[in-house]
């Protein structure tokens, strides 16, 4: 069973904030808050990662999740939407340019998204930025305040970046996506997969970003 991982204890800025890791290949779930809870990313949504048990464990039930936000429309990402969908009416926002991939199947729940954009949360607002090049709709969420971005599948812990071979990915576009990550002085890092980096996430993109660079 996915297992909910208690965040808050590592952090004063994480109050409120829980992760549920998934079952095989899934992305991790992050929740903030509770009575109006903010869902990032929903994992694959098969029977092994039902996303509403930890839900429900977090006391957050259908009427609680008021936003889903996908960071880009990958499946191991975004599947898990529909299992929300089926029970809640949550927003569904996700950058124009992966949307395309869902909108078919979000109807009246799909928000689209860009550069800039915000979206409220229980606690603090979050803002996109856009970052392609693991997929061309990719984007990163940003608490400026807290220095908290939730990195999708762009950036990783200890330097790894996301794979740019998929259908809209692109290496250029990840440097790009990378270059500007570093300028936003990150603090927690809270990755689409693996464990959050809790101090100095800055150090963390910069070494993406070279090794990268580094890449070709
Ligand atoms: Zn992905």
């Amino acid at each position: 069973m996915p297992q909910i991982i208690n965040i808050e204890n590592d952090s004063p800025r994480l109050i409120g904030v829980h992760m549920i890791v998934g079952d095989g290949l899934c992305s991790n779930i992050y929740v903030v808050g509770n009575k109006r809870a903010t869902i990032i990313d929903t994992g694959v949504g098969n029977r092994f990662n039902p996303v509403w048990p930890q839900l429900e464990q977090l006391g957050i039930g259908v009427l609680n999740v008021e936003n889903v936000v996908l960071t880009h429309a990958h499946h191991d990402h975004a599947m898990g939407v529909f299992l929300i969908l089926d029970r809640a009416k949550p927003r569904v926002y996700a950058h124009e340019a992966d949307s395309r991939y869902i909108a078919s199947s979000l109807g009246n729940s799909l928000v689209k998204v860009k550069e800039g954009d915000v979206i409220e949360t229980e606690f603090w607002p979050l803002e996109v930025i856009w970052t392609p090049g693991h997929t061309e709709g990719g984007m990163c969420l940003y608490a400026r305040d807290q220095r908290i971005l939730f990195s999708g599948d762009t950036a990783f812990p200890d330097g790894y970046f996301g794979r740019f071979d998929g259908e809209s990915g692109s290496l250029d576009d990840l440097i790009g996506s990378l270059r500007k990550l570093v300028k936003l002085r990150v603090e927690i890092m809270l990755p689409g997969h693996g464990v959050p980096v809790i101090q100095g996430a800055e150090e963390n993109l910069k070494l993406a970003l070279r090794n990268a660079e580094l890449y070709d």
